[in-house]
């Protein structure tokens, strides 16, 4: 049998190590902790640094393929990482989605519409990026945000000095504020072969900076606006021969769909797949790095609903099992802090 390469330990490696596991494949996890929600379903577990070239190096070989569930590792580490075998998706990819001024350029230069946004290296920098692109804006870091950290929201210009110190002075892109009706999500899959699928997008509610809700169907404003988003992510996935599951976030704007980000992984917003799909996210990432035939992405339901279980609501599993139709997921976290991912539930509606 062949070893697939993780590189990080969370619930999203969990969950392709379970979805490997099913296929008849080993997995070997890669992370700079000593353990995490994928040490309970993946044989093997390497404790090293994501800046640690020479480990990174030494893993690779170790395993047959490498993809990953945490993309801000090194860059020059993912260098290295492409030299010593096969790497899925790609190390292009990973360069691109792990800095969001790269992702924000390369997004525009495929047509592809944006908020507008400026780069901010200094103080200086902002002050003039809120001449171009306006004062109600949000500062993000460029590279290691998630969840809503590392971000400032500015509404008037005196609002510079405290957003530049509150992301800690540090490389970033500031962002005209986007008016938005809904947000959703473009989950594809594309395989070795360059076929591609697209599992339907769900409309994604996040509370304080953190996703709450995946609902599909996602209403008629959303359907409205799949098709262009699906194009543009088409366009990326193909610009990077992207290999493996890809999630772009878009907002449904007036304007039509606004290119958020992307996250060159399986997704948090595409978890309702595991029952809601013919196929889900994590087996169709599995296929698609093994170079497997692609599963089916069709919706398996009249409707899904997926919830995310934050800090306290872990506690809720006894309510939430006491309803057979619930799917309850937790990901054997032992510390329920207050924002932390601990779990989900899924219900399909037939
Ligand atoms: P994730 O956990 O999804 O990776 P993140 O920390 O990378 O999140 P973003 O997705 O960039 O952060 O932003 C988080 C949320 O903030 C978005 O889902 C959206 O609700 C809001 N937001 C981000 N950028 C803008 C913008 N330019 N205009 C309006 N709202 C925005
Ligand atoms: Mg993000
Ligand atoms: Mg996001």
């Amino acid at each position: 049998g062949s070893t697939i390469g993780i590189l990080g330990g969370g619930q999203l490696g969990r969950m392709i190590a379970i979805a490997a596991a099913q296929l008849g494949y080993r997995t070997h996890i890669y992370a700079p902790e000593d353990s995490g929600p994928a040490a309970d379903v993946s044989p093997n577990w390497t404790r090293g640094e994501y800046e640690d070239a020479a480990a990174l190096g030494d893993f690779a070989d170790s395993v047959d393929v490498v993809t990953y569930e945490f993309e801000n590792i090194d860059p020059s580490a993912v260098e290295v990482l492409a030299t010593h075998g096969l790497v899925r998706p790609g190390a292009q990819a990973l360069r691109v989605a792990q800095d969001r001024l790269a992702e924000k350029r390369f997004v525009c230069d495929l047509g592809g519409l944006t908020a507008p946004f400026a780069p901010v290296e200094s103080l200086d920098d902002l002050e003039s990026a809120i001449g171009q692109v306006g004062s109600r804006a949000i500062l993000k870091t460029n590279r290691m945000g998630y969840d809503g950290k590392g971000q400032a929201r500015l509404s008037e210009p005196g609002d510079a000095v405290g957003a530049w110190n509150a992301i800690g002075r540090q490389s970033a892109i500031l962002e005209g504020f986007v008016t938005f009706d809904q947000e959703f999500s473009v989950i594809l899959v594309r395989g070795h072969d360059g076929a591609v699928r697209f599992w339907d997008s769900s409309a994604n509610v996040h509370v304080d900076g953190i996703l709450a809700t995946s609902t599909v169907p996602a209403g008629a404003l959303i359907e409205g606006q799949v098709e262009q988003a699906r194009a543009m992510a088409r366009r990326i996935a193909d610009a990077l021969d992207y290999v493996g599951v890809l999630t772009c976030e878009f907002f449904a704007s007036a304007d039509g769909p606004v290119f958020n980000e992307m996250a060159p992984r399986v997704h948090n917003s595409g978890h309702w797949t595991i029952e809601g799909a013919v196929t889900s996210q994590f087996e169709n990432h599995v296929r698609a790095i093994c170079g497997l035939p692609l599963g089916d992405t069709a919706l398996a339901a009249r409707g899904v609903a997926m919830r995310n279980l934050i800090g306290d609501e872990a506690h809720e599993w006894q309510a939430i099992l006491s309803d057979p139709a619930n799917h309850l997921h937790l990901y054997g976290k032992h510390e329920a802090r207050p924002g932390r991912k601990m779990g989900h539930v899924t219900r399909l509606s037939l």
